[in-house]
């Protein structure tokens, strides 16, 4: 046995747990805090609560709320002016991956002893220096990103970058479901089946899989797979909602040490030509890549097929959960006309990062005949 294993400082798991950021902070000896998050929540009044609880205590909160899905460097930039504006000294991340990824940049470039810039940050261990305090706080149950060292940035009209440094996991990670039982059942769904994404290519990674991450996965799997369907079709359930959050932060440590393979890479261009969330981009994908992976990984999903029911082939379970959960299962569905599948694959084959952790080589001509599929 040989390996290296990440996570955050400190997990939280308790409803209403968001209430008592501002102890965090006091602990951490915080005086101003910038917390990270986006117009939509902040138009729910999902941040009023927390505003509250600051005045409260008398701790100075300013909230950055522009981040953007699929958020820009130019997003990041502002976010780290709004934390100079303020004399920020603890950064929080609130929301979904977006705010949670710039929230971790800019807790790295507003850092005192910070002297890079962002674009110097950009690859796989490239971040020199220290952060500042930095607690983030998930709102939907899906990427993980409160237990991942990544940051992924929208550089390009279409093209992501990303950030993966130790430094980039927070001091604390909170998850409070009351936060979550507001999501809409579309979210719900895609965003879960991405979390089980991220378990899946965690157990069958070509690189780093190790006996901890393969814990993780299953465990997560497992919960998953027994509310997704409930926290999905009853909102309101804060048991399913919890799971659901805990289900997908061990994911997010599961892909963290073991990392997400060809499902994100073919997942990629679907966002960045036609809008499609991340989570439903990963499930439009998955059980045609789940086949396509099936000759070298057969024993592997073996494993893991029981965690989601009685259906012996991991791709059925997955194309049946995806009917149940009233997604999407065609490219066409979501805008892409058969002309465009040659670009999508050509586009794919830049997702090298990620696609060298699949379990069996993907080439253009494999990528091009798994978007025939789902077409
Ligand atoms: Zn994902």
């Amino acid at each position: 046995m040989n390996f290296d294993f990440i996570s955050p400082g400190r997990l939280l798991v308790q409803q209403g747990a968001s209430q008592q950021l501002p102890s965090f902070a006091r602990e951490m000896q915080a005086q101003s805090i910038l917390l990270i998050s986006d117009p939509g929540l902040a138009a729910l009044g999902m941040l009023d609560d927390v505003k509250a609880s600051f005045q409260q205590q008398g701790i100075a909160l300013t909230c950055f709320t522009d981040v953007t899905a699929d958020p820009s460097d130019t997003v990041v930039l502002n976010a780290v002016q709004a934390a100079q504006a303020c004399s920020a000294d603890m950064i929080i991340g609130f929301g979904g991956g977006s705010p949670m990824d710039v929230a971790k940049l800019v807790a790295i470039l507003h850092h005192p002893a910070n002297t890079q810039a962002l674009e110097d940050l950009y690859g796989i261990g490239m971040v020199q220096g220290s952060r500042l305090p930095l607690i983030l706080v998930p709102t939907t149950a899906g990427t993980g990103s409160e237990a991942t060292p990544i940051a992924i940035i929208t550089t390009g009209a279409t093209t992501k970058s990303g950030v993966v440094a130790p430094q980039l996991l927070p001091d604390m990670a909170v998850l409070d479901a009351t936060l979550t039982v507001g999501l809409p059942a579309a979210v719900t769904a895609a965003t879960g089946v991405d979390a089980m994404v991220h378990a899946i290519e965690a157990y069958t990674s070509r690189h780093k899989k190790n006996p901890l991450s393969d814990l993780l996965a299953r465990e997560a799997l497992s919960i998953m797979s027994r509310h997704i369907r409930t926290a999905t079709h009853q909102g309101h359930d804060l048991v399913a909602r919890e799971q659901m959050l805990f289900g997908a932060h061990l994911a997010g440590q599961a892909f963290t040490n073991a990392p997400v393979a060809a499902v994100h890479a073919l997942a990629y261009p679907l966002g960045g030509h036609f809008g499609v969330p991340h989570g439903l981009s990963n499930a439009l994908v998955l059980p045609e890549v789940v086949r396509f992976n099936m000759p070298v990984t057969r024993d592997l999903y073996a494993d893991i097929a029981p965690l989601l029911g009685s259906e012996p082939e991991l791709d059925v379970a997955l194309s049946t959960l995806i009917e149940e959960l009233e997604l999407p299962s065609t490219l066409r569905e979501v805008g892409v006309t058969e002309k465009d599948l040659p670009m999508l694959a050509s586009d794919a084959m830049l997702q090298q990062r990620l696609l060298t952790n699949n379990p069996r080589d993907v080439s253009e001509s494999d990528a091009l005949a798994i978007y025939q599929q789902v077409y």
